[in-house]
């Protein structure tokens, strides 16, 4: 069996979907990699770092099982034959059209977003890998935002008290948000609809902010709000969110767009020189006055929705992911090494987006 590594094509994009320590590991099973010249340039990993660990350099999309970060554009789907596995975040809840394109050629996909959250999955789980880089990133770019110092500083000429961060949302990147602004000597405070999270927030060191709205939804995720509970939340918040230099969102629900929780009143309400770091800009963004992928300042608050976060660490990001894409291969391969798709398995027949009919709404279009 051959693994296809191409050199990832999204603009900004930095990462590798296979790194050369998991190359050595695979080739040691009997696979064979065929990296594109340069897949790992961008995360600093150079081509002779792939020879060394066993890689072929030539041309990755003929091979068997492609494993890519983005999904292909359409010259690369061509280059697909049919049977091929393709193994990436693919966005299937907004990329219908391609994923169309995908099973009419014939390649199974698999999308590790759709790697369902249980257990057995959590090393497969590249949702979360990749959103505890964003959270680390996250907090860091706050701290880099802040005309202040995060922690309290004594000196001579004087005393400093440390910056307060507010983070809404916290799940995975929003907790390493809080652990890292924490350790940066931030007083932190976290928020969520989730209110199993309290206790999670607590063990960061953070203290949890409770605004008397929950909404579990199912599989560990939130569900959107009502109507009135987004107002009775969105007020709330207005009122809580000029107590703090930084504030940092996380917030979305699964396939939806992400429920605004700073308004523009709020924003208009905080300090000057305030920051706020919108994490969910790729739906939309959690602050009414977020322009996704830009910096803005706005009523003297920095307001900043960076798309790609993991890119910018794209080391580690891409250590990471690599381990959850190999784990993930070995729910594909047999002990010999070859392919073989056990659509009785629930990982491999929820992430196999494929295999699935598309939704009615999307045959009509
Ligand atoms: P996510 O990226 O979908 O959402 C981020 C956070 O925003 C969530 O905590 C959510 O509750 C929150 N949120 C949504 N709407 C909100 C609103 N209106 N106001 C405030 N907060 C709001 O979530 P995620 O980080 O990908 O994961 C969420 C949860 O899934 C985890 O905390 C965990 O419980 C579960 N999970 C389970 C596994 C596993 O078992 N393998 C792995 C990862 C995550």
């Amino acid at each position: 069996v051959r693994i296809g590594v191409p050199a990832e094509t999204a603009p900004g994009e930095r990462r590798v979907a296979l790194v050369p320590t998991h190359v050595e590991q695979l080739v040691a099973r009997g696979l064979r990699v065929i990296c594109e010249p340069g897949a790992g340039l961008g995360a600093w990993y150079r081509d002779d770092d792939y020879r060394a660990a066993g890689a072929e350099l030539g041309e990755p999309w003929a091979a068997d099982i492609v494993l890519t970060v983005t999904p292909p554009g359409p010259s690369q789907v061509e280059r697909l034959a049919p049977g091929t596995v393709l193994i990436g975040f693919l966005a299937p809840a907004t990329q219908g059209e391609q994923i169309q394109a995908l099973r009419k050629a014939g390649v199974h996909a698999f999308a590790v977003e759709a790697v369902p959250r249980i257990s057995r999955a959590q090393s497969m789980d590249a949702l979360s890998s990749q959103a505890s880089v964003a959270g680390y990133r996250a907090a860091l770019l706050a701290a880099e935002k802040l005309p202040r110092f995060l922690p309290m500083l004594t000196t001579a000429a004087g005393t400093v008290p440390p910056a307060s961060v507010l983070v809404l949302g916290a799940g995975v990147a929003g907790l390493q948000a809080l652990a890292t602004a924490k350790r940066l000597g931030a007083r932190t405070t976290g928020y969520d609809v989730r209110p199993e999270v309290a206790d999670q927030v607590r063990s960061v060191g953070a203290t949890w902010l409770d605004l008397g709205v929950t909404a579990e939804g199912e599989g560990g995720y939130a569900r959107d709000l009502t109507a009135e509970e987004r107002a009775s939340q969105q007020q709330r918040l207005t009122d809580a969110v000029s107590d703090y230099d930084a504030v940092i969102t996380t917030a979305a629900v699964p396939g939806g767009r992400a429920p605004t929780l700073v308004t523009a009143e709020a924003v208009r309400a905080m300090r000057p020189g305030s920051v706020v770091v919108d994490l969910a800009g790729e739906s939309g963004g959690n602050c009414e006055l977020t322009v996704p992928g830009e910096e803005t300042v706005v009523h003297d608050v920095t307001i900043t929705a960076p798309l790609n976060l993991p890119s910018e660490c794209a080391v580690h990001a891409s250590d990471l992911y690599s381990r959850n894409l190999v784990e993930l291969l070995g729910l594909l391969l047999d002990d010999e090494g070859r392919l073989s798709l056990d659509t009785d398995d629930e990982i491999v027949a929820s992430a196999r987006v494929t295999a699935k009919e598309p939704a009615r709404d999307e045959e009509d279009d």
